[in-house]
């Protein structure tokens, strides 16, 4: 089963996409995490996104479309794979239907996780004051300056993809705003 978790930062994505991991032998595709070990890791890519990702805009379709290329690619047994942060456009969503079609594989269900910005901008700001305190990295991204970027990137290049799914009957939307394990059964109903 290949599914893809929607929603704005942090509507609660890698958590859910973490727990889908640990209960079904699921494989998640993370591009934000691609790409932040991209920079870690200090590659010509890394370097060469880090001022748009601090920004909290977009990097490019190309970028973003070969790496997921690259790990559909890898065979690593999964059963199935929990694209999270990808698609976050129209062109990366087609490239996703072909590179799925050529593999012979079906997309099966696109869970978009509904919250509101005032709850996110809570959740974000005190993600990174924990982090803080806890004494780990501060994403670099997760400020209030990003963080409005980033939202209006969600509202105006993401978000018309909860239509196009929703035309090709691949929707369901589950309340993010709920406890951790009540989206999560939410994501087991969908998924039943
Ligand atoms: P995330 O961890 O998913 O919030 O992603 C962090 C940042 O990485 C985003 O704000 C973008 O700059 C970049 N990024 C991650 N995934 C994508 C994507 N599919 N398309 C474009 N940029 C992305």
């Amino acid at each position: 089963m290949n599914i893809i978790l929607l929603g704005p930062p942090g509507a609660g994505k890698g958590t859910q996409a973490q727990r889908l991991v640990e209960e079904r032998n699921m494989v998640q595709l993370s591009t934000g995490d691609m790409l932040r070990a991209a920079r870690t890791s200090g590659t010509e890519m890394g370097n060469m996104v880090a001022g748009v990702m601090d920004r909290g805009e977009l990097v490019t379709d190309e970028i973003v479309i070969g790496l997921i290329r690259e790990q559909l690619e890898a065979d690593n047994g999964a059963d199935g794979y929990i694209f999270d942060g990808f698609p976050r456009t129209l062109a990366q969503a087609d490239a996703l239907g072909n590179l799925l079609l050529e593999m012979g594989e079906n997309l099966d269900c696109v869970i978009e996780l509904q919250v509101n910005d005032e709850v996110l901008v809570e959740r974000i700001v005190g993600r990174a004051k924990d982090a803080a305190a806890a004494g780990e990295p501060v994403r670099a991204d997760d400020n209030e300056e990003s963080l409005k970027i980033r939202l209006m990137a969600y509202y105006k290049q993401t978000s018309p993809l909860i239509g196009y799914y929703y035309a090709n009957d691949d929707l369901k939307s589950v309340d993010g705003l709920a406890s951790m394990d009540e989206v999560a059964a939410s994501i087991s109903d969908a998924l039943a």
